[in-house]
């Protein structure tokens, strides 16, 4: 049975880049199982080393996650759409937020207000109570990055009472791209203290209160609960089950997005009766093996489309009105230009939401999710000091005359922007099948941009029987710092 099966952005780098794949098969787990023979590289990234679906992968076939069909006997047949929904770098007693702001006393609108919000006003979706909810409600952005900065500026200018933002980062010029709160005067200062001068310039009616805090297991029921909806704009697991488990423990609706390259994700979690993020994704996947923003890259207008997204289902929460992205994975494909929505049920076993909760309380979700403390310097960490180089130690290898095989293990579009000179260019992922293209007996200097992905290239090459292989600490970025600054940083 001819079917097509849907490839989502961080798996083509194992299909040939395609988004698409036409397969064979009666089964779901047959058409899976004839993807995977086309594309052998996919198999580890969705099945364990026993067979079973990963759980941080979820199959769909056309609208209907197969945990509500038949798993993987699900029959298939001519015409169906097979959708494979990574988790991607994003309640059953939460009260109905509308309700909650209703039952506080709703403040008057000023004449500075009515004028103000004159457009708002003369719609009967909102109008004078509406208003007046949105300048009753209370709403709590996570991050003040791709995603919180869109939505930040449209909740600001949509008159919500007060918004609260937490980011504990400082404005960075690769952040202009896509982080429309700050502007390049704003470089080096701190995000919150740039976003409230935006805000406030945007909406001096509003109250603004910052976070200057890292998001953690200790702070966040406190930071939560004198809020009504909570935006998640995080950009890594541990913090974005950290803050599903708040939202479902305090019975607070969740507007969640996530972003990757061209493609995105939203959907409202913790509502009443409605599933959460573990409901979808009850585990979250190793660390290395989904890329993040800062390592995939991101299309700079995505989060203006996803982080809009979230800010406009975060006012239909406060007003109650229209039908809420619950139980519902809206996806986003930039490319194509595409919508699809995806049904999602709220999971009786969940160990949060569901009808026997195993956790009751905020956990280490550093812990949970694999990444180790100071996980970035961990790679580097454990490569023993004798197959490590600096880039002095390089620089004046070079000067003396010796020749080392410099071996470049980034991606081809990252060579393009800075090279070392004499450099040859191996991704990574491309090592294990390129290895008989390195001279034997060479003596080999791997780097890479920061020193991470060298450092696996560095223990694979060790682990072929290469005796004089050394990693170049700090990669190309140290290169530039210390050595020639004429080479470009990203
Ligand atoms: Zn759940």
């Amino acid at each position: 049975m001819p079917t097509k099966i849907l490839i989502p952005t961080p798996l083509r780098a194992y299909t040939a880049k395609k988004d698409a794949v036409d397969v064979n098969g009666r089964t779901v787990a047959e058409a899976l199982g004839d993807l995977t023979l086309q594309f052998a590289d996919l198999r580890p990234h969705l099945f364990t080393e026993d067979g079973r679906l990963r759980s941080f992968v979820n199959v769909y076939v056309n609208d209907e996650d197969i945990r509500y069909l038949q798993r993987d006997a699900t029959p298939l047949t001519a015409g169906d759409v097979v959708s494979i929904v990574p988790s991607v770098a994003g309640g059953v007693s939460s009260a109905d937020p509308a309700e909650a702001i209703v039952a506080r006393e709703l403040p008057a609108l000023t004449n500075d207000e009515v004028k103000r919000y004159s457009r708002h006003l003369i719609m009967p979706e909102v109008g004078v109570d509406g208003q007046r909810k949105l300048k009753a409600a209370r709403v709590l952005c996570i991050g003040a990055g791709g995603l919180g900065s869109p939505a930040a500026l449209y909740l600001a200018a949509a008159g919500v009472g007060r918004l609260g933002i937490v980011d504990f980062d400082t404005v960075d010029f690769s952040n202009l791209q896509r982080q429309i709160l700050h502007g390049t005067p704003d470089v080096g200062r701190s995000k919150l203290q740039s976003a409230k001068d935006r805000l406030t310039a945007i909406n001096p009616e509003i109250q603004i209160d910052t976070y200057e805090t890292a998001l953690t297991s200790k702070n966040a029921l406190a930071l939560f609960r004198d809020y009504d909806v909570i935006l998640d704009g995080t950009d890594n697991f541990p913090t974005r089950y950290l803050v599903n488990d708040a939202c479902v423990l305090l019975g607070k609706p969740n507007a969640y997005g996530s972003i990757f390259r061209f493609e995105g994700q939203a959907s409202v979690f913790a509502y009443p009766g409605g599933p959460c993020y573990r409901c979808l994704y009850p585990e979250p996947p190793p660390p290395g093996l989904v890329p993040s923003c800062a390592e995939g890259g991101v299309l700079g207008v995505l989060p203006g489309v996803i982080g809009t997204i979230q800010a406009t289902e975060t006012i239909k929460l406060i007003l109650g009105a229209g039908q809420p992205l619950v139980g519902r994975l809206l996806l986003y494909d930039a490319l194509n230009m595409r919508f699809r929505e995806l049904k999602l049920r709220r999971d009786p076993a969940c160990p949060i939401c569901g009808d026997h909760p195993t956790i009751r309380e905020l956990i280490d979700y550093d812990q949970f999710c694999g990444v180790a403390p100071a996980a970035a310097g961990a790679a580097k960490a454990d490569l023993p000091p004798e197959l490590e180089t600096t880039v002095e130690e390089l620089k004046a290898r070079l000067d003396r005359g010796d020749r080392p095989f410099i071996l470049d293990v980034r991606e081809p579009n990252e060579y393009q922007i800075s090279r070392i000179a004499g450099s040859i260019l191996i991704p990574l992922g491309e090592l294990p099948k390129r290895i008989a293209e390195l001279p034997v007996g060479a003596d080999i200097v791997v780097h890479c941009k920061m020193g991470g992905r060298s450092a696996k290239a560095v223990r694979q090459l060790v682990d072929r029987g290469f005796t004089n292989v050394k990693n170049l600490k700090g990669g190309i970025l140290a290169w530039s710092d210390r050595v020639d600054p004429t080479v470009a940083k990203y």
